[in-house]
């Protein structure tokens, strides 16, 4: 059987659509199959100040589309489908099933990238879209000058939280120690920011709320004391997990679900390679994102090409 393309991607965020810009430049015939839209976590991220080349920032969205139109211009395709399961992972012809029809390549290159953690407290589904959420550039605005709470101390909740300050209110994060674990520059700019509040050394135990959200159960982890916190929406920053479920009988996994490569984004398994938020020992930022993707694309090229 002939495969019908060179190359699979599996996912069009920034580690896929810079692995699409590159096999297609090779000229191998390349499709993306992409679940939501082009740019992955890009699409849900306000303003990047960290992606060099953009001295006053970028956003999100905007960046996800010009990426998306520097790797059609090469003539990559994009189909919109979920991969279901890979089947022949590791013959010359691998076989991709998704929700729509099988696709067939001679490499695959796995970009599914990850998306964010629940908090796994009652409440949180049953009020998840009405005030429960984890997109604050998809939600924030239906809460303008209002209260809001983000729950997290990482990078995505300041950075989130700083975009939210701008819209509604007041910002108050909800963090379980009394440190913050994001970037020191964005810790500073919370700091200073007059909008923002912070309940430390702090857990959510109940998200409460009718026909929607408009309190929480917290708890004081200093004093044992709960509490009612009041609140028109929550935004949920509390980590990340990769999107490799569909790969957990096929690949070496770490324990957190991330997919074991060599520094040229090499699994295990011939012509399946790995990159971007997915890989284990990722930094995941954006730009080695793009890295992952570009080296993953090479690597390849050069194994197709032997
Ligand atoms: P993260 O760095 O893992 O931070 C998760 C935060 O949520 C931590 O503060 C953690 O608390 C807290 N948390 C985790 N589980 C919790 C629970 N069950 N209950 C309460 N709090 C909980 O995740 P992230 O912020 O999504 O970032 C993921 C990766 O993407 C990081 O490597 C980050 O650097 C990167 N990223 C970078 C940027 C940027 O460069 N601007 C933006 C977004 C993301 P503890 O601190 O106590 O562990």
């Amino acid at each position: 059987m002939e495969a019908d393309y060179d190359v699979v991607i599996l996912g069009a965020g920034a580690a896929g659509l810079s692995a699409g810009l590159y096999t297609t430049r090779a000229m191998l015939k390349t499709v993306l199959l992409e679940q939501i839209g082009p740019g992955g976590q890009l699409l849900i991220t306000d303003e990047i100040e960290n992606y060099p080349g953009f001295p006053e920032g970028v956003k999100g969205q905007e960046l996800a589309a010009m990426m998306e139109r520097q790797t059609a211009r090469f003539g990559a395709e994009t189909e919109y489908t979920e991969v279901m399961s890979i089947e022949n992972i590791d013959q010359p012809v691998k076989i991709i099933h998704t929700d729509d029809r099988d696709f067939t390549a001679k490499a695959i290159i796995i970009a599914t990238g990850g998306s964010h953690n629940k908090l796994g407290v009652a409440g949180e589904d049953a009020l998840a879209g009405r005030g429960v959420s984890y997109c604050a550039v998809c939600d924030g605005n239906f809460f303008r000058g209002q209260d809001v709470v983000v729950v997290g101390g990482g990078d995505s909740a300041l950075d989130e939280g700083h975009y939210l300050s701008g819209i509604v209110n007041s910002v108050t994060f909800i963090h379980r120690r009394d440190e913050l674990r994001g970037a020191k520059v964005l810790q500073e700019r919370a700091f200073a920011n007059e909008k923002v509040k912070f309940l430390w050394n702090t857990v959510v135990e109940e998200f409460r709320g009718d026909q929607a959200l408009d309190r929480a159960l917290v708890k004081d982890l200093k004093t044992d004391k709960t509490y009612e916190y009041p609140m028109a929406a929550a935004f949920i920053y509390v980590g990340f997990h990769p999107n490799t479920e569909y790969l957990s009988d096929l690949l070496e996994l770490d324990s957190g679900g991330h997919i074991f490569t060599d520094i040229h984004m090499r699994t295990a398994i011939p012509m399946v390679f790995a990159c971007g938020d997915a890989r284990a020992e990722s930094t995941r930022q954006l730009g080695a994102a793009v890295g992952d993707g570009i080296t993953a694309a090479l690597a390849a090229f050069h194994d197709l090409s032997n």
